[in-house]
């Protein structure tokens, strides 16, 4: 079921009452999930993901534009009469009920010709049971189950009434670092099995791009860009964008462009062919520097770690926002732990180029 978002707005009253105002918690937001495809929804908190997907859902109205499931204009619809199964993060079960009580809950509440019977209901439950594999865990209180068995049975229990359109709101966070890596490749594999369109909203960029065919990143209710995870990766729209993904965390610069040359400081590092001379933001991915007697940005080397088969090598430099540079290496490459100070070159295709006031993308030697 393909889901589209025609110009979605969602208008709050301030919680600030004192203050006033409004806050506008998702603003225009245009956007067709593709059928099939799991969708996800990434920002930092306060951006407008739970709020997106509560529209969606039809927990909240929103204040302007439309949304449709297919064909369908659902924007009036009330949740039930959706077709959506909703998880968030604590989990929510019934603590008194059995696992098989609280998957079937959803199913009992079925009235005229979706009505089912005990037999079609048990059998029902035990399907998803199966499919998030907590099949034999069904007897037990969700007391009686870890952190990770839990989040499975409200998965189940969003399942059970084969919904069109699977939402989730950040169904890992109460996990354990371990548990989260297992549960997020678990929500993955269930997704692919079904095929339900799915929307999974996480602040966490690293969740988002294993788990994701498509990521919408958004900030402040406005979304910054939308595409594959790896696209994103290799091609921000903006400073924040370059700066969301990626761990560790891109390295900005403040640098200039004068005669088609970037400046750091008073080193020319890279040829940007086509830049009008301005001030600009630099920022370099970790992999993006090369080791290099004769490069041009010189750093004060701090401290190097071995990672095994690569180094990461922690350096300082004046003109640099981050308060370390790390630059991730080839650790065949040798380095004097001893020298102050350590040169690189840069990889263009790794290093991009943001206006230094509207910190939108300033394209260099491309044949767009
Ligand atoms: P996220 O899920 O990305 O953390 P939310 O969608 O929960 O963000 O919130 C987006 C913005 O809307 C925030 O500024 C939040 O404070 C505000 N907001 C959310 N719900 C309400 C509400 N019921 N009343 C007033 N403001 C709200
Ligand atoms: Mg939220």
């Amino acid at each position: 079921m393909k889901v589209e978002l025609q110009n979605l707005t969602k208008i709050f009253p301030s919680r600030n009452k004192k203050a006033g105002g409004e806050v506008v918690a998702v603003n225009n937001f245009t956007f067709t999930i593709p059928d099939g495809k799991l969708v996800g929804l990434l920002g930092p908190s306060g951006c407008g993901k739970s709020t997106t997907l509560y529209m969606i859902s039809g927990l909240q109205q929103p204040s302007a534009g439309k949304i449709f499931f297919g064909e369908e204009d659902v924007t009036d619809l009330s949740p039930e009469n959706r077709g959506i199964g909703l998880v968030f993060q604590n989990y929510a079960l019934y603590p008194h009920m059995t696992v098989l009580q609280n998957i079937m809950f959803p199913l009992q509440n079925l009235r005229g010709a979706d009505k089912m019977t005990k037999a079609a209901m048990l059998e029902r439950a035990h399907q998803v049971a199966k499919l998030v594999q907590i099949d034999e865990l069904m007897d037990r209180k969700p007391s009686e189950l870890s952190g990770g068995q839990q989040q499975r049975v409200a998965i189940a229990r969003a399942l059970v009434k084969m919904p069109r359109v699977l939402l989730l709101d950040e169904p890992l966070s109460n996990l354990d670092a371990r548990l989260r890596l297992q549960t997020r490749e678990e929500i993955r594999r269930i997704q692919k099995e079904t095929g339900i369109t799915t929307v999974f909203v996480t602040h966490d960029q690293e969740e988002a791009m294993s788990i994701s065919d498509m990521i919408v990143v958004m900030k402040l209710g406005v979304v910054q860009q939308v595409g594959k995870p790896q696209k994103i990766y290799d091609d921000p729209t903006n400073l924040f964008v370059a700066k969301f993904l990626g761990t560790p965390p891109i390295n900005v610069f403040n640098g200039r462009v004068e005669g088609g040359k970037l400046y750091i400081g008073d080193a020319a590092v890279l040829d940007v062919p086509g830049v009008e001379d301005k001030e600009v933001t630099v920022a370099v991915r970790p992999e993006g520097f090369i080791l290099d007697d004769n490069g041009a940005l010189e750093c004060n080397l701090s401290n190097v770690e071995v990672m095994g088969r690569d180094v990461s090598i922690v350096s300082t430099h004046e003109q640099s926002q981050n308060p370390v540079i790390r630059s991730i290496i080839d650790a065949d490459n040798k380095i004097d732990l001893n020298a102050k100070s350590v040169k690189f070159s840069l990889k263009a295709h790794k290093t991009f180029l943001f206006d230094a006031k509207t910190e939108e993308r300033i394209r260099f030697g491309e044949a767009e």
